[in-house]
């Protein structure tokens, strides 16, 4: 099994679902007293979102430069990005390493097409919805993302920021996010990515409208096959 390195802490809500779908996974998958072999680097979430705010990609592509780097002298093979956002500085992140990034949306578009489904909702961070390094990706997938309007795109921003990466779960906020969800069907998605690492907190197969596809798991599921180890 190769080494997965985490970097996580954005937020470190999801950083939690994460190590415990990866401790899961490789349960399912190998049986007994097997786990995943990982480390973890878990970053203070409030500057990272305050230079998200102000803009500051360049700093954040260093910050990220430099964690890889300390992920890889640690014995790190496989790197796992645990947020979809940061993806954005995919390319920053890992120059100069020699680890294979698993990307989150690659993995999710891989698991839409295997369904059969081609115009996904994205619920998502403002960043991801709204700017084009994820979008573009998808639909270099040959996929046809339904985003959600602007005041929808405002809610569930404001909602994964000031609750969720809080680690607060919100029953009216779970209702306001299962009517963006019926909008976005209306308008025509016929599936739903779980966009941001912590919308898997309030959304799931079980209340949702549409099929979901939630990021967390699908990454972590190509992180385990990236790392050799057989599938179920
Ligand atoms: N975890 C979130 C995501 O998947 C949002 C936090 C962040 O901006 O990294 O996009």
């Amino acid at each position: 099994m190769k080494t997965i390195g985490i970097l996580g802490g954005m937020s470190a809500a999801s950083t939690q679902i994460y190590y415990r779908l990866l401790c899961d996974m490789v349960r399912d998958r190998l049986g007994g007293l097997h786990g995943p072999q990982l480390l973890i680097r878990s970053l203070d979430f409030a500057p990272i979102a305050a230079a998200q705010a102000q803009g500051d990609w360049d700093g954040l592509g260093r910050i990220l430069n430099y964690e890889a780097r300390a992920l890889q002298a640690g014995g790190a093979e496989i790197l796992l990005l645990a947020t979809n956002t940061m993806h954005k500085l995919a390319e920053p992140m890992t120059a100069g390493t020699d680890l294979a990034l698993v990307h989150i949306a690659d993995a999710t578009a891989a698991a839409i097409h295997r369904a059969g489904h081609r115009r996904p909702a994205l619920m998502a961070t403002a960043f991801t919805m709204e700017q084009a390094f994820y979008t573009d990706r998808l639909r270099a997938a040959g996929l046809d993302p339904v985003i959600p309007g602007p005041e929808d795109r405002a809610q569930t921003h404001r909602i994964i920021y000031e609750e969720l990466c809080r680690d607060l779960v919100l029953d009216p906020s779970r209702a306001a996010y299962i009517a963006i969800v019926e909008r976005l069907r209306d308008a025509g998605a016929d599936c739903l990515i779980l966009g941001c690492t912590e919308v898997g907190m309030l959304l799931d197969t079980g209340n949702c409208p549409l099929p979901v596809f939630d990021t967390v798991a699908l990454h972590c599921a190509a992180a385990l096959d990236a790392a050799g180890l057989p599938a179920t």
